[in-house]
């Protein structure tokens, strides 16, 4: 991944005061490269590397950093400034009802996001019509009828009619002597962007008067967003876009894309078929996610207030020692502390968030009651417990207990939990020296 191609480009780097030309130049080819992989329009990546060659070159590299660190978090800094803010937010009409209309190709997700969204204002207490305004599939109407009663929403569908104006029209009508007080159209897409599907669009926009219109765009489609959201921004001017299908293996590019080729945010995530999975979009996520390199940024920053990147770097060998005893274990217990939980911290080294999952009840509350007993505990055991904590039978765990004024299953439980790491690490290692392999290989 990227911070990992990134720290071999800087290895010999550490220790300058200024980012250099050089520097700067040797990183941006791989930032290139992630970006492109990452299915960023090429456009936006040109523009793009030019910015940060400006602000990085002559940048003072914190004592902290090395000039890797730097560097990624100068663009990690720009993609978020690129993708705008967080604005997850509908335009609410002060006279209900609040019209949205719901645009994009067939496929992009539209009627599963007008079902997302109808439940989302539901749950804030909304009175939510949909409208089913795609009148060229009968099936489609079906959909949005069966998304409905799923959440026990009304829908407001016409089947004979072939006009999509008038449906939308008249379910306006429908909405207010029903008191529903937002409305949420969908409309037919095509495969492609066609003249005859824009003018409809078109018509419904200019006589239905939509507070809000929203493009819906599939991320899975990559560099094909930009021209889709840039046509239909050009003929309705868009609102906001939905990005949908997040929680495949998309990486992202396209959020990019979008909002830099239109300038119109992204409002929210679909992050999955059920109608709950919608998320407000978080700039910060999306960039490290382009980037592919989990939350490194956010551990950077961490490790610049809690250590200087000598102290990070051993604490990072330590986890992936092989062999460790509970003193080392409780030593860095203390030192990783200021990080958060164990889980925290795996989850922001690169490579490692798949770990994380696995983790589950081991994890640790650094910051709780629960750190203070397992330092009693261990400091109970006797220098050969510590070492080989095979030999802790019963009769050692309840004097280990008694002499640290916890529990025996609380004993238990730092074992099992310092056995699962061993484990972990032991995993992490391997993988650490397969990486190297690998690497050596091509
Ligand atoms: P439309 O043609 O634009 O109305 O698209 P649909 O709403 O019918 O969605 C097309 C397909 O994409 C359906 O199978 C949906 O279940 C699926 N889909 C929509 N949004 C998401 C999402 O966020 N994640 C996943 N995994 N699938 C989605
Ligand atoms: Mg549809």
């Amino acid at each position: 991944n990227l911070a990992d191609r990134l720290q071999e480009t800087f290895k010999k780097l550490r220790g300058h005061g200024k980012l250099t030309a050089d520097d700067v130049n040797a990183t941006m080819r791989e930032i290139r490269i992630a970006l492109l992989e990452a299915d960023v329009n090429f456009k936006v990546v040109k523009d793009f590397i030019k910015k940060i060659k400006e602000r990085a070159v002559g940048q003072e590299v914190l004592e902290s950093l090395t000039p890797a660190q730097a560097v990624i978090k100068i663009v990690n800094e720009e993609l978020t400034a690129l993708m705008g803010q967080t604005q997850s937010h509908i335009n609410i009409s002060p006279k209900a009802p609040t019209i949205i209309m719901m645009v994009g190709l067939q496929g992009a997700g539209k009627t599963t996001s007008a079902g997302k969204l109808g439940l989302m204002f539901k749950k804030q207490g909304k009175h939510p019509l949909m409208v089913a305004a795609d009148i060229y599939r009968p099936a489609a109407i079906k959909q949005l009828q069966v998304l409905g009663n799923q959440i026990d929403i009304p829908v407001f569908a016409k089947e004979d009619c072939k006009d999509a104006v008038r449906i939308a029209n008249e379910a306006i009508d429908y909405a207010k002597s029903h008191a529903n007080d937002i409305v949420i159209i969908d409309t037919a897409g095509r495969l492609h962007i066609d003249e005859n599907l824009m003018q409809e669009l078109k018509s419904i926009k200019e006589d239905v008067k939509p507070h809000e219109i929203l493009l819906v765009v599939d991320a899975m489609t990559g560099q094909d967003a930009v021209n889709v959201a840039e046509s239909f921004n050009n003929d309705l001017g868009l609102d906001g876009v939905i990005l949908t299908k997040m929680d495949g293996d998309a990486r992202g590019g396209a959020a990019l894309s979008v909002k830099a080729v239109t300038g119109c945010p992204i409002k929210f995530v679909g992050a999955g078929e059920k109608l709950e999975a919608l998320e407000p979009f978080y700039p910060d996520r999306m960039a490290s996610r382009i980037l592919g390199m989990g939350d490194v940024l956010t551990l950077i920053e961490k490790a610049q207030t809690a250590f200087d990147a000598e102290e990070a770097k051993k604490m990072e060998k330590a986890f992936r020692k092989n062999e460790f005893t509970l003193d080392d274990f409780l030593s860095q217990l203390n030192q990783v502390r200021k990080l958060g939980s164990f889980e925290n911290i795996l989850g922001m080294i690169p490579g490692m968030g798949g770990l994380k999952k696995k983790l589950g009840d081991v994890d640790i509350d650094m910051n709780g009651k629960e750190i203070k007993h397992i330092e009693a505990i261990i400091r109970a055991m006797t220098p050969e417990e510590k070492r080989n904590t095979k030999i802790i039978n019963g009769s050692r765990r309840k004097r280990i207990a008694m002499g640290s004024g916890t529990k025996v299953q609380e004993v238990n439980k730092l074992l099992k939990q310092f056995d699962e790491m061993k484990k972990m690490m032991k995993k992490m290692s391997n993988m650490k020296q397969l990486n190297k392999k690998g690497k050596k290989g091509k």
